[in-house]
């Protein structure tokens, strides 16, 4: 069997690439999958106790791309979901993001308004003009006590490296907010899907067009792979070059430990955050997120390891450079047909709407004669399942 365009992975990145050449341009797919499910890290499932969970982490979709939006649609049902995070800090739960009630409640004091929030925060921060890493990043937005009690720990567990040598890029994911606001994302759409992410990719790549092999390495197969117009490929980039260069790139993995209990709830929220004490830097409950009624409940502790999948790019500066080497040897591979999409392939700490959008700007960009906004009208497309 002969295929037009070969995708190397199937999650957000390579579902979308893989459904849209399927469906706008009639384009016979071959999906290569590694894992023995579709979906990539977005992949949930009933556990044996009935419950929906996450296999690889707790996934939130929050966007404000209107493009997004409407594509995600085309798939599923979706319930309105505002993430919010607590953090277990000096003995107590407080709000994180950074708002008026977490200082509050850390410092014991009765802040009421934005202006005496702000007035507050003048006296904690440290001036700098330019933050160049992730402590500047923090200690720069709300001073050192703060960025001890609820950044410092958890960064240096989580990247197993000092925030001083990370991009500021990923303290600045956390905002700081000046009132009361406890919204993990401030973006205008935020919700989960009705019946979670697998429905999703499973309706994405149900398309005639589209055949794909599970447990299959891209590696192992890839010299039998003739004749097809582009390759896609969404894995670690270094990998895809590691006949070029044997420095390989550092991704930060994740470790996750279930437990199910014969009680409906553990905690509070659906995420509360452990900075300073444990190895583990969260746990995750997965029935306040999915909205799921059930009289047990699974929780899963996050440990960060680096052995294991590859989850997070770790964005240092040697990083960065040598990630700037291999861009050089990606765009040389377009001669070929061959583009690299996705968090991973593009050494990015991407959400999953900026996931979707990448892999839609890049079909569009390699197909300019389509247009977009009207293709991802979630009324007019049908998916072929
Ligand atoms: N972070 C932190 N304390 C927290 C939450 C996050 O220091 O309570 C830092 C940490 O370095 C983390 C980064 O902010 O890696 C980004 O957090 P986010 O919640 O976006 O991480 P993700 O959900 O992608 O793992």
């Amino acid at each position: 069997m002969t295929h037009d365009i070969v995708v190397v992975g199937s999650g957000i990145s390579g579902a979308t690439i893989a459904q849209r050449y399927a469906q706008v341009l009639n384009k016979k797919v071959l999906v290569i999958e590694k894992r023995n499910h579709i979906g990539g890290n977005c992949y949930d499932f009933y556990n044996d106790a009935g419950i929906l969970v996450s296999k690889y982490g707790a996934h939130l979709f929050h966007t404000n791309d209107e493009c997004v939006w409407k594509y995600v649609h085309a798939f599923s049902s979706w319930r309105p979901y505002v993430h919010t995070v607590l953090s277990s800090v000096d003995g107590i739960l407080v709000p994180i993001p950074v708002n008026i009630t977490t200082v509050n409640l850390l410092f014991n004091l009765h802040i009421q308004t934005e202006t005496e929030m702000q007035q507050w925060l003048a006296t904690q921060v440290i001036t700098i003009d330019h933050p160049a890493n992730s402590e500047e990043s923090a200690l720069s937005r709300v001073g050192k006590a703060l960025y001890e009690k609820l950044f410092k720990n958890y960064t240096i567990k989580q990247w197993n490296t000092s925030p001083s040598l990370l991009s500021a890029s990923i303290l600045d994911r956390i905002p700081v907010r000046t009132n009361f606001d406890p919204r993990y994302f401030s973006d205008k759409y935020q919700a989960m899907p009705l019946f979670g992410y697998t429905k999703i990719f499973e309706k994405m790549l149900s398309h005639p067009n589209i055949t794909i092999k599970l447990n299959t390495d891209y590696f192992h197969i890839k010299d039998s792979l003739k004749n097809f117009e582009k390759l896609f490929f969404t894995g670690p980039i270094d990998l895809y070059f590691q006949k070029k260069s044997a420095k390989k790139l550092s991704y930060r993995s994740l470790r996750f430990e279930f437990e199910t209990f014969d009680f409906p709830y553990y905690q509070v929220n659906s995420v509360i955050n452990y900075p300073n004490d444990y190895k583990f830097t969260r746990i995750v409950e997965f029935k306040h997120m999915y909205g799921q009624k059930h009289p047990k409940t699974t929780i899963s502790k996050e440990y960060p390891t680096w052995d294991g999948d590859p989850y997070y790019p770790v964005l240092s500066k040697e990083n960065l450079s040598l990630y700037g080497f291999y861009k050089t040897q990606a765009a040389l591979e377009s001669k070929k047909g061959v583009y690299f999409v996705g968090r991973l392939a593009n050494y990015k700490y991407f959400n999953m709407d900026q996931a979707f959008a990448n892999a839609l700007n890049l079909f569009y960009q390699l197909n300019p004669h389509l247009d977009k906004t009207k293709g991802l009208d979630y009324n007019k497309i049908q998916s072929k399942a």
